[in-house]
Order: C-alpha cells, then structure tokens, then sequence
C-alpha cells in the first residue's frame, strides 16, 4: 500500500438489511491520528457504518481498509474473497468500540473488566495485564475505583471503565457510538474529557456524537451523514457554524433546539427542586 493510505479507507460502501438500504455509497478517509466526528439524524446510518468498519456488519458493496489492510476480505483476480472468522476476529482486535449503553460485565469489577481482553483473548500474562490495567483506569481517573463493580458506579464512570477496556486491548483505531447519549447531562463532561486527552495523545477516533461543542473543539474533521450517504464534511468550525446544505442546515438547527428546550427543562427542574 501506498504511504499516503490513510488509516481507515471507505470507498463506496453499501449495506442493506434485506430490501432496505441502509448505506448508499459511503466514501471515508481518516488519517492516523485525526479525529472525525460523524453527525447526522437517527436513521442516518452512522451505527451501520460504525458497524461495519468494525466487521459486526457484512457489506454488500465497496470496500473499507484498515491500515492498508483489506477488512474482512481478500482481493483475487478482481474478486472479493471472505477471509476465516479468525482472520477477521484478528482484525477486529485491532479496533475499539465504545457503544452509547456501557456494556461492563456486570460480575465483575472495573479491573477485571478492563483485564478480561488483554488476558483470556490475547493471553497476556496477568501480572503484566494488571498493571497496564491500573494504569488505564488512573488514565481515565478511576483508579481508586478499580475494585468497584459496575453497579456501584455512576452512568459516567462505567463509561470511562468501557473506554479503559476498550483501550486495554491496544487498538490502532477508536470507534465511538454516541457515548454521552445515555449519560445524565452532569456526567456528559467527565466521558467527555477523557476523549479529549486520548484525542491529544494521537488517538485515531471516529466519534457519533451530538455534542456539538465538543466536536467543534475536538474534531479535526465532522462528517454529516443522512440517508445513507456522506452530505456534506469539512472543517468543524465552518461545517456547524455556516453549514452549506440545507439538509445539514435542517439538521443543526434542530440540534440547537432541542439543546435549547432540554437546558430550559433542566433550570426548570432546579428550580422546582430550590422552591
Ligand atoms: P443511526 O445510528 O444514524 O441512527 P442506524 O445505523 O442505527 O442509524 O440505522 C439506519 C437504518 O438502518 C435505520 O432505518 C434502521 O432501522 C436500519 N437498521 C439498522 N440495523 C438494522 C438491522 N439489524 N436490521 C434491519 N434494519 C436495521
Ligand atoms: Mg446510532
């Protein structure tokens, strides 16, 4: 592969879930550490398309590559050959995926489920697993939480233990899926800040988000999906302050709104609290 192959190549993806096409075309570059905020209204297909840089999703045209490697295939004499389930299970592993509802093992606590991958799939020994462990969760600011189980932690914090354990299995790439979405809005801004730190550390991260804010401070790039294909990307700054299309146009100003009305109901409810 070239040296100017980007980390993640998309190239005219397709997906449909039986007659309902849900990707139509998707074309995506993301360079080794940039951070692309995807946006875009429910429907928009940026889980599938999430789903399927990560393989949890088969493609039914074009073709996505992963640091010069094919994903999920081998090309032969111009055709598309599948690879083995562990083949692909390898490929995988090289890409983590934070999902909007933290999905913590529950039986165990916070460095047990950061250790689970390191040790009973990559088989590292768990000593050394322990200590890299400790120190994804001091990374996150949960170190002194590491025996707690995920019970015992708030919405925020289970979030931070899922990126830790996503984190721990070393991935080249970050996927995240609405992270925030399911968070009480005063927990919004500690996830948010660990996302930032990895950002600044050189983390590749494509991030679904409705954090506005954080993508235009974060984002290096934000692409705006609706109806399966890419609209309109760009500069973040320029994207959300000035969009060029009207369906992006559509699309933010309603974000606005609702931000508005849910900032409106949130003093509201202080203040019913406080009379
Ligand atoms: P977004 O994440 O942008 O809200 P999704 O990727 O979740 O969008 O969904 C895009 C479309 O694909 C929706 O219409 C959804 O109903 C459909 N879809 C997603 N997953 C499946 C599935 N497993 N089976 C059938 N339809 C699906
Ligand atoms: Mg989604």
């Amino acid at each position: 592969m070239s040296e100017t192959m980007p980390l993640v190549r998309a190239i005219n993806v397709y997906k449909s879930f039986g007659s309902v096409e849900v990707l139509k075309g998707i074309d995506l570059d993301v360079r080794s550490g940039e951070v692309v905020c995807l946006l875009g209204p429910s429907g928009s297909g940026k889980t599938t398309f999430l789903r399927c840089i990560n393989q949890l999703e088969e493609i039914q045209g074009g073709r996505i590559w992963i640091d010069g490697d094919l994903a999920g295939y081998k090309e032969k004499n111009g055709k598309l050959h599948r690879l083995h389930d562990n083949v692909i299970a390898s490929q995988r592993r090289e890409i983590g995926m934070v999902f909007q509802r933290f999905n913590l093992f529950p039986h165990m606590t916070a460095i047990e489920n950061v250790m689970e991958g390191p040790v009973k799939v990559q088989r590292r020994p768990k000593r050394d697993v322990e200590a890299e462990a400790l120190g994804l969760l001091e990374q996150v600011g949960l170190a002194d939480k590491c025996h707690a189980f995920p019970s015992q932690l708030s919405g925020g914090q289970q979030q931070r233990v899922a990126i830790a354990r996503a984190l721990a299995m070393k991935p080249k790439l970050m996927l995240f899926d609405e992270p925030t979405s399911a968070l009480d809005p005063e927990l919004v801004g500690e996830v948010l800040e660990v996302m930032r730190d990895l950002a600044k550390e050189g983390m590749t991260m494509i991030v679904v988000t409705h954090e506005m804010a954080f993508a235009r401070e974060v984002a290096d790039r934000v692409v705006f999906m609706d109806g399966g294909v890419v609209v309109e990307q760009g500069n973040p700054v320029e994207v959300i302050n000035n969009p060029q299309h009207r369906r992006t146009q559509a699309f933010l100003s309603r974000l606005r709104a609702e931000h508005e009305q849910a900032v409106q109901q949130h003093v509201e409810a202080e203040q019913a609290l406080e009379a």
